[in-house]
């Protein structure tokens, strides 16, 4: 496959949710089969053959990509959500986002004890939301393979809060 420019595909849109924010809108990306193609692909290579026994991703862009690593590597999918929309008993945590303070859920079976769960995300600003999916992954018993972003923030440092674990981008913005 001939390699895409990605970056091309981001779109930067100006003070979106809030005020002073520089969201990167990944739908050109997504509208673009073959860029959507290889970002798939390159967000997942570097985990094929690493044992992987789940993905999991946050609602609801992180879906976008993770579903489809999924299936790439032949391995499960967890689905983490805000309050409110899982269905069965959760497991939750609390997390500062760039722009707000939220909850995050699991289902408190989704994640067996000694499981190898890769947590995939489409964007890493702060590094919050990542980082309170692991401590969901691990409270579960589940064992954190690594992290994988579609577009990393670098001025942001949110690897900061990930130290320790695999953390890959596909892009750094
Ligand atoms: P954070 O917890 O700060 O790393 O934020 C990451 C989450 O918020 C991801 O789920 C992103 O989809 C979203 N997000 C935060 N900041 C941005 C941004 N500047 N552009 C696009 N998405 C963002």
């Amino acid at each position: 496959m001939t390699s895409i420019d990605l970056a091309r595909y981001i779109r930067d849109v100006p003070d979106f949710p809030v005020p002073g924010i520089l969201f990167r809108d990944i739908t050109p990306l997504l509208r673009d089969p073959r860029a959507l193609e290889e970002a798939v692909e390159r967000m997942s290579t570097p985990w094929l053959g690493r044992g992987v026994d789940l993905v999991a991703s946050i609602e609801a862009r992180g879906f976008m990509f993770g579903g489809a690593m999924a299936v790439r590597l032949g391995c499960g999918f967890v689905p983490v959500r805000k309050a409110g929309k899982l269905p069965w008993r959760t497991c939750s945590v609390r997390y500062t986002l760039e722009y707000r303070e939220d909850v995050l859920h699991v289902h408190e079976d989704a994640v067996e004890r000694g499981q190898r769960v890769l947590v995939v995300d489409d964007v890493i600003a702060t590094g919050g939301t990542a980082a309170a999916v692991v401590e969901l992954v691990e409270k579960l018993g589940g064992t954190v393979v690594g992290v994988q972003f579609l577009v990393e923030l670098a001025g942001l440092h949110g690897r900061d809060l990930l130290e320790g674990r695999e953390v890959r981008s596909v892009l750094v913005l």
